[in-house]
């Protein structure tokens, strides 16, 4: 922890210092220096964009939009808001997607959200010529559709880490920030933020460590995309002044293992995050803010079932398994593999570390999360549109059963382990499938052999704690070949098993899912000012983005909006 007095000299300064430079991160550094203020963005990963770069760049922006209003869309903020409070919507599990939103945080998100559309398309962020929809949203409320589709491709004129695109909404706000003055001070993670007294007083700027990245069996770290208005400096530690404010855009805090577990026990570090291992939600803005007095916010919205909060993985056979990688990704050497992309679930069965079947795989995720139309008819606020959700709580409970204990669950955490995926030499063919580096990571992830009794032997890594047994997963793979001879899985209700697994060369692959958002965080006001356990402003710290708390829904609209609130408010301090 830095207090003001321990800095005998500050390295560098500006009005407003940006932690992140994500979707909440760059949004707050382009609006604070249209606020005609001086801006630093410090920024861990050795470029900018965040989750938000190789993001599927889908943005919930409603609320009276531009787009909205060309394809006759009725919104308007009173209807975002009505529609993010209203208690009565709940997911086919029982679960309710808005009741514990916070009223503050959601009108300042309603009373912005429009104007963060237009400030997007000012800055240069193109979206599909298309009307807004619901496609890829999450909880973005029952009223209107309100999702807006970015996009990229090769010769955009800027490079795409992974070919996403996130990076229709990240490149462009980029180029804007640089051309309005904002200096990008990257490799660098912030570590503690400097108050004028330990718990008490303006919090004046912040700490950071020099944090390159180099990748394996290179000598060099990895370099920006652009480098004109970057900050360079390879000083173990520097400290940077904040004259008006410091704003908090870290992303969250799902990539730290004992944090997450506060809300759910069972996430534990056998599971990994979406986005990794680009750039890491570590809670480092949380603990740097905790531990100057801050408090968090809206818990109960990181344990909601709801919203795809922790996903099925998407492919097989990498570490990361959230996406497939591009050969050209500038992290290959670390991610090792591009994955294996699953196209059919009766492809496969998953088995969890000792070696069984634990459900459906066809069946998904938590639900989605309330879109547009999901309750129809619907009255907002009336207790009676639980007569039109379909409850069906058995349809969504993939994850639950994939950390729930088994025989190998040992003490202290009673940790799930790995979910493998086990497959044949025929859903190989079937899938051409390339079985050998670099799409499968042969280092922990992916296995192959003749038997299957040889191919359980082989199951090792850091998270599988006891060799999977011959004899199981070979019972295993019998049971459910006589359920696709019975067509019926008398197990767990697969619909009609297609392919039996019986053509050696056998596999294993890595098919553990995913946690994906950040859904609380730090106590934040209608200005995005952070407040402390006593629910006072904490003088010049501001909070944007998943790092922030009281907010259930996914990505990057209430990201944005965040961004642009805490910039415009930041910029505008007096001191
Ligand atoms: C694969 C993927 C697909 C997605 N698709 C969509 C989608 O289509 N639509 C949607 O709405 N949402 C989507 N999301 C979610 C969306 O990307 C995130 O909600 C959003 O990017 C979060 O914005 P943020 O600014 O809070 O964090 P980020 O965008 O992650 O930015 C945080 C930044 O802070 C940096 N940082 C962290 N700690 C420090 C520190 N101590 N010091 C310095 N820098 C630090 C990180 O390196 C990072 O660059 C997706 C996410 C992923 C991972």
């Amino acid at each position: 922890m830095a207090q003001a007095s321990n800095i005998q000299s500050w390295d560098l300064e500006a009005d407003v210092v940006i932690i992140g430079s994500g979707a909440a991160g760059l949004p707050a550094a382009v609006k604070a220096a249209d606020g005609g203020v001086s801006v630093i963005v410090v920024e861990a990963n050795y470029d900018i964009g965040g989750h938000a770069i190789i993001s599927g760049g889908n943005v919930p922006l409603g609320g009276g939009t531009s787009a909205q209003k060309k394809y006759g869309i009725q919104d308007s903020p009173d209807t975002v808001f009505s529609d993010l409070t209203d208690w009565t919507v709940v997911q086919n599990n029982g679960w309710p997607d808005y009741r514990y939103n916070d009223r503050e945080v959601m009108r300042a998100f309603a009373d912005h959200c429009a104007l963060t559309f237009e400030f997007l398309l000012e800055n240069g962020v193109e979206f599909k010529p298309i009307a807004p929809d619901n496609q890829g949203g999450h909880n973005l409320g029952n009223s209107a559709p309100r999702e807006n589709h970015c996009f990229w491709t090769k010769g955009a004129g800027y490079e795409s880490p992974n070919n996403r695109a996130g990076t229709g909404l990240i490149r462009p706000l980029e180029n804007s920030a640089r051309a309005k003055g904002v200096r990008f001070l990257l490799n660098h993670k912030m570590t503690n933020f400097v108050r004028e007294g330990e718990q008490s007083g303006r919090v004046v700027g912040v700490t950071a460590a020099y944090t390159p990245r180099i990748m394996p069996g290179q000598s060099t770290p990895l370099k920006s995309f652009r480098a004109d208005g970057n900050i360079e400096s390879t000083k173990p530690s520097v400290s940077v002044r904040a004259k008006k404010a410091v704003i908090v855009a870290t992303g969250g805090m799902t990539s730290d293992v004992n944090f997450r577990r506060m809300f759910d026990p069972r996430l534990t570090a056998v599971l990994t995050v979406a986005g990794e291992p680009y750039t890491y939600q570590d809670a480092s803005g949380e603990r740097a803010a905790m531990a100057i007095g801050a408090s968090l916010w809206g818990l109960v919205n990181q344990t909601l079932e709801n919203g795809d909060n922790i996903r099925t993985q998407r492919v097989l056979a990498t570490k990361w398994n959230y996406m497939t990688w591009e050969l050209e990704f500038p992290l290959f050497p670390l991610v090792r593999a591009t994955g294996l992309a699953v196209k059919d679930w009766h492809d496969l069965i998953l088995v969890n570390q000792v070696g069984k079947r634990f459900y459906d795989e066809t069946k998904g995720d938590y639900p989605h999360g309330n879109v547009y139309k999901d309750i129809d008819p619907y009255t907002p606020n009336d207790y009676r549109n639980n007569e039109h959700i379909h409850y069906h709580p058995s349809n969504y409970n993939f994850f639950n059963a994939a950390v729930a204990m088994n025989e190998y669950s040992e003490p202290p955490e009673y940790s799930a382990g790995p979910i493998w995926a086990i497959f044949d030499a025929d859903a190989v063919k079937r899938n051409k499938w390339q079985v050998e580096t670099p799409y499968v990571d042969p280092d922990g992830y992916f296995f192959s052999a003749n038997t299957l009794a040889e191919l359980a032997g082989k199951i090792k890594n850091e998270f599988q704690v006891k060799p999977m047994k011959g004899e199981t997963l070979r019972a295993t793979v019998e049971r459910y070949n006589s359920f696709v001879d019975a067509g019926k899985d008398s197990d767990f209700g697969k619909p009609s098993p297609k392919y039996k697994i019986q053509t050696p060369p056998f596999y294993a692959a890595w098919g553990t899912p995913n946690v994906h958002d950040t859904r609380s965080g730090l106590h934040i006001n209608a200005k995005c000012q952070v407040l402390d356990m006593n629910g006072q402003v904490i003088p010049g710290l501001y909070c944007a983005g998943e790092s922030a708390g009281g907010f259930n829904q996914h990505g990057l609209g209430r990201c944005t909006t965040q961004g642009f609130i805490s910039g415009m408010n930041a910029a505008a301090e007096r001191v």
